[in-house]
This record gives structure tokens, sequence and C-alpha cells, in this order.
């Protein structure tokens, strides 16, 4: 049976710099280590190619604990030493240069998300870390001399284990949710888990019409008719019903809500624009395009789609032309601009979620994210009950977990 020194199950983002900062820190000390990556997959880092749309959004400049859910408190010692710009001078470092582009969101300069896996990998090459490619870990018991690594077929023994193995979100590129249950039979706890950055489910009568179109707007989460969060920027309809970074970011409170509350999603098409102005627009377009159907009203302002819902929503019958239009129809469409509201049906479930909400209690690790169950085990990444916006948060949090629990263990031997 092969024996090593540290043994990070997981080889995603959290698993593979966790990999790198273990070797370095024992290279400081000039501790030969074996330490090694147990993959699941044929190769590592399936999730991080597909990541950013093949950009790989890999921090953010703005990160820092108010952009973060779950056991925030216990994160922020993490998140506070290894900040953004610490990630990209340790990328630099290992020879990838990065960039910012909006919003503070920072990606591989060449924009190719394999650059970033492919500097990672060659890394962990240069630093003697082996990587262990399709050992679907599937226990760990603790023993004599640290921990016993099972697969169905095969068994390696540890001094120290990294679980690094992810959630439950997008299990086709590799995290099955089995992590949990690995940390379960090792004594932890796991909080409810749901799907996060998804899209979100509307009455699909409602959703079919409005497939395809985008709109620029805000939308605000009402839960029991009371407004909770607004966000703005661009809204996709789905068939399935809302989309969108800023429709991801709502999605965490669907979930948080998990039915329990009447949950919907009001739109403002023109955040620009009052009421009044709308009103005075339609006017316009009524005297000066008459001849319009009256479904096509907006189409001067929003995507042709979506107008016609509106008006469709306002009206509650089909309309003729815009001439014929009273004033209180379009006092009841430019009311609806302002407020095109959708029931909220759930989100999509994790094959289509980027993250999970939930995991492990950060109270059941100490500060450098070492169980505290189950000594000479760390935990990092999503696995942990703290996840982020979109934008570049998820995977600074495996990087700055990955870097603690990688050191930690390393410093421990
Ligand atoms: C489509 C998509 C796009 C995203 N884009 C971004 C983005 O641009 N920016 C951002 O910040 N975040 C993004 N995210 C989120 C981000 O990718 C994750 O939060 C991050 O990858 C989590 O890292 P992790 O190491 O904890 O888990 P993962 O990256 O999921 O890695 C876990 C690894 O463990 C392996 N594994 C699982 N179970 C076992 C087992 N039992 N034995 C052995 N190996 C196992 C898996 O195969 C996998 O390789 C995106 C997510 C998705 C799905």
């Amino acid at each position: 049976m092969d024996f090593y020194d540290i043994a990070v199950i997981g080889g995603g983002a959290s698993g593979l710099m966790a990999a790198a900062a273990a070797a370095q820190e024992c290279g400081k000390k000039h501790i030969h280590a074996k330490i090694a990556v147990l993959e699941a997959n044929p190769r590592v880092g399936k999730k991080l190619l597909a990541t950013g749309n093949g950009r790989c959004n890999l921090t953010n400049s703005n990160a820092d604990i108010t952009h973060y859910h779950g056991d925030t408190a216990l994160a922020a010692p993490v998140l506070d030493k290894y900040t953004p710009q610490k990630i990209i001078s340790r990328f630099a470092s290992f020879g990838l240069l990065c960039k910012e582009l909006d919003e503070g969101r920072v990606y591989p300069y060449n924009l190719q998300a394999s650059a970033v896996l492919n500097i990672l990998r060659f890394q962990l090459d240069g630093l003697g870390v082996e990587t262990v490619c399709d050992f679907a870990v599937a226990s760990v018991q603790k023993s004599a001399s640290g921990f016993t690594i099972f697969s169905d077929s095969d068994k390696v023994g540890a001094k120290r284990v990294i679980l690094a193995c992810g959630g439950k979100a997008y299990p086709q590129l590799g995290s099955n949710g089995s992590g949990y249950q690995i940390a379960s039979s090792l004594g932890h706890s796991v909080t409810a888990l749901f799907p996060a950055l998804v899209q979100v489910k509307t009455d699909p009568r409602r959703a079919k019409p409005l497939k395809g179109a985008r709109s620029a707007g805000t939308a605000t989460l009402l839960l029991n008719g009371k407004p909770i969060k607004t966000v703005s920027g661009e809204i996709q309809f789905t068939e399935n019903g809302l989309s969108g970074i800023c429709i991801f970011e709502l999605s965490r409170l669907v979930g948080e809500a998990g039915g329990a509350q009447k949950a919907e999603i009001s739109l403002d098409l023109l955040p620009e624009y009052s009421a009044e102005e709308i009103l005075s627009m339609l006017r316009n377009t009524k005297e000066v395009l008459g001849n319009l159907p009256a479904g096509d009203v907006l189409s001067g302002c929003v995507h042709k789609l979506v107008g016609r819902e509106v008006v469709r929503a306002a009206l509650m019958q089909t309309p003729g032309r815009a001439v014929e239009l009273k004033t209180a129809e379009l006092v009841s469409i430019a009311d609806r601009v302002k407020n095109f509201r959708f029931e909220v049906f759930g989100t999509l479930a994790w094959k289509d979620a980027q993250i999970t909400a939930g995991g492990v209690p950060l109270r059941e690790t100490d500060e450098n994210l070492q169980s505290r169950l189950c000594p000479g085990l760390y935990l990092a990444g999503e696995l942990l009950n703290i996840d982020g916006d979109c934008g570049g948060f998820n995977l600074h949090w495996a990087w700055d977990s990955g870097i603690t629990a990688g050191s930690a263990a390393a410093f421990s031997l």
C-alpha cells in the first residue's frame, strides 16, 4: 500500500492549491514529504475548465466577507489573510499573468481557463506532487498511523488528509456530494444543502413566450410580498424562467426560503425612468405610431417579446391598435414595466447549479481548517459552509481555503 505524508482528496481548485501550498511549505522547511492528489475523474481540474464560460473568473478584487454567505464570521480570518492581491501575486509567482475586467472580476490574461489549470498542474509536477487519477475515494478510516483511504479497488495510507471534494453542484464535472459522506463518517455534521447561483423557475406558461429574450433592469425578490433584495444587471428569459448573473444572486435566497414562503420576482425593465415618464412615452407612441399593433407599443424601449408580454399581462386581453389604447390602459402598461412580476417555483436542480450553499460548519474546524473532531483531517473549498456571490468569489474561497489547509497540514508534519 502506498503511504503519503499528505493525501489531498479531490483535484479541483481547492485541492490543487492545497497540494501546491503543502509542497511549498515542506520545501521551506526542507522536509522531503510525499504528497498526493487523489482524483475520481480521469483528469484533475475538470470543473476549473468550465468556470467563467471557459475564461475562469479566478478572483475578484472586491473579495471580502460582505460577498459571502454561511459561516462568514469564522471564514473571515482566512479571507483576510489571503486577499485577492495575494492570490494574484501567488499565481504570478507560478507564472500566470492576470487581468481585471468589469466589477473587479479577475481572469487569466489570455482569458483561458486552461491556462490556470495548466499552471497549477505544472506547478505540482515541479514540486514533486503525485497526481493519482481514477481514484474515487469511497471511504476514509482513521488508523494508528493516520488514515487509510479506500477506493472500490485500492487503498492508500496518509499521515494527513485534506478533504477537498467540492459540493453537490454540477456533478457531471465530478463533485457529487461524496465529500459530505466522508466528512460525516469522520464525525462531522453537514448543514442543509441547496443549489445556488442557478436559474429560477417560474410558471412555464409565462416562461415559454419569453424564451431567448434579454433585458437590462433590476430584479427584486419578494417573500410573502415583502421586498428582500434588489439587484441589477442583464435578465435572461429562459424556457424554465429567469436567469442571468443578477438572478443568480437572488437564487440563494430562493433556495434558503425553501418554498416555505411565497416567493416572487418583480422586474423593473426601465429603472432609469419613472412610471410617469414611461406613460408620457407611451402617449407619444400612441400619437405618432397609432397604427402600431397595441401589443408592440413598448417595442421602442424593451425587447419585443418582453414588451408584448408586459402589454398582455397589463391588459389581460388581445389588444388592437396603439391608437385605441385608453389612458387607464397606458397607465397599467407603464406600471407593469416598473413591476413585471413572476411567481417563483423554486430553482433548477444540482446539475444546473454553479455552487452548493451549506456544508460542513466551520465551527467544527480550527482557524487552519483542521478538523476539531478528527485531528489530522483538514477541509477546504465548497465542502465547507461558506459560499460566495457570482464574480470570482467562490474560486477565491477555494484558493484561500486550499492554501490555509495545505500549509497547515504541511506545517504539522
Ligand atoms: C459551470 C460553472 C462555472 C463556474 N464559474 C466560476 C467562476 O468563473 N468563478 C468562480 O469563482 N466560481 C465559479 N464556479 C464555482 C467554482 O468552480 C467552485 O466553487 C469551485 O470549483 C469549488 O472548488 P472545490 O475545489 O471546492 O471543488 P471542485 O472544483 O468541485 O473540485 C472537487 C474535485 O474533487 C473530486 N472529487 C469529488 N469527490 C471525490 C472522491 N470521492 N474521490 C476523489 N475525488 C473526488 C471532483 O472530481 C473534483 O475534481 C463555477 C462553477 C460551475 C459549475
